[in-house]
């Protein structure tokens, strides 16, 4: 790789805080400082006493309150990331055949996990190019439709709605919202299972799965469990269900990451919810993205604006501009994770606007880049 070019960005314009990665994302300083200062009570404590079932309950009750969850839907949670929820889901809550919206690298992923279960039929995969989305299609024999509201590794989000006429069949809609969970609204009576790993939208880290349940999935994962198919205990959703109700876990579980997952929960919540959430997403997306089509050297790469990703926002450098080198070169200040997603393999940044990155900084980050493109020209 040749030498990052010497480019100090003036102090002035930097944002005061460089992290705009994708995931792990930042992590407020205030909920550091919460959790350096709850720490000897509670980390390094027992898992199936007080302290931490007591956390797992504020969680689990304050989630159902931001996702206005109806009577009923419970919040599921155990070990593994969003990865480990794809092999739980696999193992639990798919019949006989899943469907999946596929485009891109995440939701192509749970796609493949399902693909290779062999208590499966092969899964019905709808594809679109990449800056694109295909919708879900009523397919007989599916009973569960997979989606992504964002897939972080393109920037683009999708609507999330049963399909048409699934409403009263006993199918399932399970959504990844592992880039959009506490940042970009969400109706609950259109899913039955949103998941999510916590170190993205939630600036929280990693290592924990969350699911918001319908009573559907709960009977569907106790049915299932029920029958003959094997599940390694570690991804068997029914004994999760049975562990979450008591506020546990069927194995230890990350404590800091719970502990920073209930205290972006309570940010959000104390400053008005999912709504101040998604507000606060759109001003910094739009930021970046009005800022990329007044450049002339910049474009969003994806083309539809209803599809554009409010929260993992992707942007194409024209070719004579290496983003690789920008992003370098803003590294080398403290300005860091702005590369795209290396499999997509375009010259393109990817910049995140969580709600814990403030719409400041996204604005000078704007201003970075223009400096550090004029400094390269
Ligand atoms: C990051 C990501 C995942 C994987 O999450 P892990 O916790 O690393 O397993 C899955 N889905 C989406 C949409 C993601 O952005």
């Amino acid at each position: 790789m040749s030498a990052v070019p010497d480019i100090r960005i003036p102090n002035d314009l930097l944002p005061k805080d460089g992290r705009f990665g994708s995931g792990p994302s930042k992590i407020p300083p205030d909920a550091i400082s919460a959790l350096v200062e709850y720490a000897p009570t509670y980390l390094g404590t027992s898992h199936r006493k007080k302290t931490v079932i007591d956390v797992i309950a504020r969680l689990r009750r304050e989630m159902a309150d931001l996702f206005a969850l109806p009577d009923g839907y419970e919040v599921i949670l155990g070990n593994g990331g969003s990865t480990a929820f794809w092999d739980v889901a696999t193992f639990g809550l798919i019949d006989h055949r899943s469907q999946h919206c596929s485009f891109g690298e995440f939701s192509a992923k749970f796609a493949n996990a399902v693909s290779k279960a062999p208590f499966l039929e092969a899964p019905s995969v709808k594809e679109s190019e990449p800056g694109t989305h295909p919708l879900p299609e009523v397919e007989a024999g599916v009973d569960l439709y997979a989606l992504t509201q964002n897939e972080t590794s393109t920037g683009v989000r999708m609507p999330i709605a049963r399909p048409d006429g699934t409403a009263s069949s006993d199918s399932l809609v399970a959504v990844d919202a592992t880039s959009a969970a506490a940042a970009m609204r969400i109706d609950a009576s259109q899913f039955d299972c949103y998941y999510f790993a916590p170190q993205k939208a939630l600036a929280s880290d990693g290592g924990l799965w969350f699911a918001l349940m319908s009573p559907a999935a709960v009977s569907r994962a106790a049915r299932i469990a029920s029958g003959d198919r094997y599940v390694p205990p570690s991804l068997d959703l029914s004994i999760a269900i049975e562990n979450s109700r008591n506020d546990t876990t069927y194995n230890t579980p990350a404590l800091v990451t719970l502990s920073l997952t209930l205290h972006q929960i309570e940010t959000v919540l104390a400053a008005g919810g999912l709504e101040w959430a998604a507000k606060r997403c759109e001003e910094s997306s739009d930021l970046l993205y009005q800022w990329a089509e007044k450049s002339d050297f910049a474009t969003p790469f994806v083309t539809d604006p209803a599809k554009r990703s409010t929260t993992t926002t992707t942007i194409d450098f024209e070719s004579a501009v290496s983003a690789d080198t920008v992003a370098a070169v803003l590294r080398s200040n403290g300005v860091v994770d702005t590369e795209s997603y290396r499999k997509l393999g375009r010259n393109q940044l990817r910049i995140a606007c969580y709600p814990a990155i403030e719409p400041s900084d996204v604005e000078a980050l704007t201003t970075c880049i223009d400096h550090v493109v004029g400094q390269l020209a």
